[in-house]
């Protein structure tokens, strides 16, 4: 049978880079507490190892559901040798989690990782002294710079081959005591098998009690355990047994770390990343500073370089691919409808979503940057409070955003949050957020009724969209997910300067899903839209665009927007195809009104709207479900149907909702 290892750590010890170092694999690595969520696996190269990724821990308690998951495999699925990878520059912390990986007396190699830093740092970390001590191979590495990889390898064969366990850990007198007598409790009356008596017996001491999960203990058993535990908390005049064991482990890795690691004295002892924080994080100048670094990231965005990127591309497919395609299929005497098809309907529909492509590019680049240096880890800690309100925490906060570029990879994003109903409403709430899709739609509305004040129009959608978001977080925090108190512990990663090759690698691996997307769903849905509006219910080609497939669709379902104002069969058909992709509401509009450009199109919606009825279009079209594809993201993130398909109907209905208020109180005073 193919071995199995279990790699274990603590968060942000860079687990997931050494996975991939391992495997050969392009998980996602970020600076950021809890990115690996769900345990992954992959082949350690050159074997049929299996490597388990699992979610960071601190502590092998029972608090958390990732030490339960973690608990439950190490127990349960007895991998073959444990992986146990360590922060250098935070050796203390990181040790607590591996005596208690020790007592587990199962096979076991350490990666003592970050020792550029620590050596950067001026420090050093004997790590054959270590191994020597608790007698398991230490190994000094670098995840992030490849550095002693091959050696973990080496040892994990050697540890495997020959079964090395580690030696036992001396805690104590009073805690060594304890141990031994509960631990010859629990084993008198059970057979002697491969159980990891020594961790059962420190977790009893302890007060853990889901160990009794794995074994089965007498009600005399039990209550000698009470016993001995009560006897051991006479030392102390604070009778406290979790406490005390904890401070036993502390000491014996005081002791440890006192042989074996020398720290060099900066002056005023603060790192670097102390420094930066107490500007960054500081009272009065932590929201300033956020606020600009978001700025410029908008502006960047969205501002001179986005659209200037933008307005290229779009210059690109209208002034240059499609007359170019079209003279082309003319000068082959194509047929007439080929040629529109292939213009109008795919070049225009394809590339109206590509204008897009800079910005999201940008915007993604932008997050990298931020998260991998360790500043997005900040920014959820500053939005924290402010979240809690409404049943959220600083985690939902990076998804939030990215939702204002694209739902689908926001939905993603939202996998960073361990608390179950926590994420599940973080996924309920981005998508009403408004993504950057749909901003063709206001531009379209707001310049051809606003004037003056478009920007502002604009502005206020965005505006809208967060306040939604805001109130049905206190409907759903009240409703949906009630017993939601989701903790918020997160620690503060250092600063690292991010890596550019790993920002290139996140960006693109983000960017190139937008794409995928435009060569394969808006692809085959601007054929089908071309399709639709070109011919009739008898199949047969028609000019007049109000006798196609697309009008019948449209008049039937346009009644029901009538209380919001746009009750014309366009309008709804455009809404529906903008199901597929929110870009292609305004390019279907100007397929059915046959307006070439934008002027046309703005006169053309002049005739058909008031500002009031466009507003409410434009409130509808911000709240209404989310396009296909982010919508089979919120599938897929919340692992079912009837989850999926609620959303979709709550988004709606408070998409109806707000438009039919709009537009309806809006008449009262127009
Ligand atoms: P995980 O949460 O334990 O899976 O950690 P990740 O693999 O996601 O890494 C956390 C952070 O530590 C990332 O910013 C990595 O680039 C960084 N990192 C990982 N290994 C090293 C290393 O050997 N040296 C340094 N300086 N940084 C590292
Ligand atoms: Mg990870």
């Amino acid at each position: 049978m193919a071995k199995s290892l279990a790699l274990i750590g603590n968060p942000n010890c860079g687990k997931t880079t050494l996975f991939n170092a391992l495997t050969g694999s392009n998980q996602y690595v970020g600076n950021w507490a809890g990115v690996t969520v769900e345990k992954k696996t992959g082949k350690l190269t050159g074997t049929d190892y299996e490597i388990v990724d699992l979610p960071g821990i601190y502590s092998l308690s029972p608090y958390s559901l990732e030490e339960k998951v973690t608990q439950d495999f190490l127990i349960n699925d007895h991998p073959d040798a444990i992986i146990n990878i360590i922060d250098g520059t935070n050796i203390e912390r990181n040790l607590y989690l591996t005596v208690q990986l020790i007592e587990l007396n199962m096979p076991m190699v350490i990666a003592v990782n970050m020792m550029d830093d620590v050596e950067a740092q001026g420090g050093h970390i004997d790590c054959d002294y270590l191994s020597e001590l608790i007698g398991i191979p230490f190994i000094p590495i670098s995840a992030k710079k490849n550095k002693n990889i091959d050696k973990v390898v080496a040892e994990i064969h050697h540890v495997i081959n020959h079964q090395h366990i580690p030696c036992e850990i001396n805690y104590n007198r009073e805690t060594q005591n304890a141990i031994n007598r509960i631990y010859s409790v629990i084993v008198r009356n059970c057979e002697v098998s491969e159980k990891p008596y020594p961790y059962y017996a420190s977790k009893l001491l302890e007060g853990d009690f889901n160990v009794l999960n794995y074994i089965q203990l007498s009600d005399e058993q039990k209550s000698r355990i009470d016993a001995i535990a009560a006897d051991y908390e006479k030392q102390s005049p604070y009778p406290d047994r979790e406490a005390l064991v904890a401070d036993a482990r502390y000491t014996y890795i005081e002791e440890l770390v006192r042989k074996t690691v020398t720290k060099k004295d900066n002056g005023d002892g603060l790192s670097v990343s102390d420094k930066i924080d107490r500007i960054v994080t500081n009272r009065f100048l932590a929201f300033p500073v956020f606020a600009v670094i978001m700025l410029c990231m908008f502006l960047l965005t969205f501002g001179p370089v986005g659209t200037f990127l933008s307005d290229s591309i779009e210059k690109l497919f209208n002034d240059v691919l499609s007359p170019g395609v079209g003279r082309l299929l003319e000068s082959a005497s194509a047929p007439e409808w080929t040629i529109r098809l292939l213009t109008d309907g795919i070049i225009g529909g394809v590339g109206g979503v590509l204008v897009f492509l800079p910005q999201i590019a940008i915007l993604f680049f932008c997050l990298s940057i931020l998260e991998d240096s360790g500043y997005m880890a900040r920014a959820a800690f500053l939005t924290d409070k402010f979240l809690r309100k409404i049943g959220l925490s600083g985690k939902s906060f990076i998804p939030m955003l990215m939702g204002f570029g694209c739902t689908t990879p926001a939905v993603m994003a939202a996998r960073t949050q361990e608390n179950i109903s926590e994420r599940r409403m973080t996924i309920m709430l981005t998508p009403f957020m408004s993504c950057g899709a749909k901003l063709p739609i206001y531009a379209l509305f707001a310049g051809a009724f606003f004037g003056a004040y478009q920007g502002f129009v604009v502005f206020s959608m965005y505006i809208l969209g967060l306040l939604t978001a805001i109130i049905m977080g206190a409907v759903f925090k009240k409703t949906l997910f009630k017993k939601n108190n989701a903790e918020f512990i997160m620690e503060l990663p250092p600063y690292r300067m991010p890596l550019p090759g790993s920002v290139l690698k996140n960006t693109w691996e983000k960017t190139k899903g937008f794409i995928v997307k435009a060569g394969t769903v808006i692809f085959s849905m601007s054929v089908v839209i071309w399709l639709l509006q070109n011919f009739d219910l008898s199949l047969h080609m028609t000019v007049d665009s109000s006798e196609s497939i697309f009008a019948a669709i449209g008049s039937f379902i346009a009644p029901i927007f009538k209380p919001l104002g746009f009750g014309q069969w366009q309008p709804a058909v455009s809404l529906l195809s903008g199901l597929v992709a929110k870009e292609a509401v305004v390019s279907t509009m100007s397929v059915l009104y046959s307006a070439s450009g934008t002027a046309a199109l703005t006169s053309a919606v002049s005739g058909v709207f008031t500002p009031l009825s466009a507003y409410a279009f434009m409130a509808f079209s911000l709240l209404y479900v989310p396009c296909i594809s982010a919508f089979a993201t919120i599938k897929r993130e919340m692992g079912s149907w009837k989850w999926a398909l609620g959303v979709a109907a709550i988004q709606t209905g408070t998409a109806y909702i707000v438009a039919l208020l709009i537009y309806q109180i809006g008449s009262l005073f127009v």
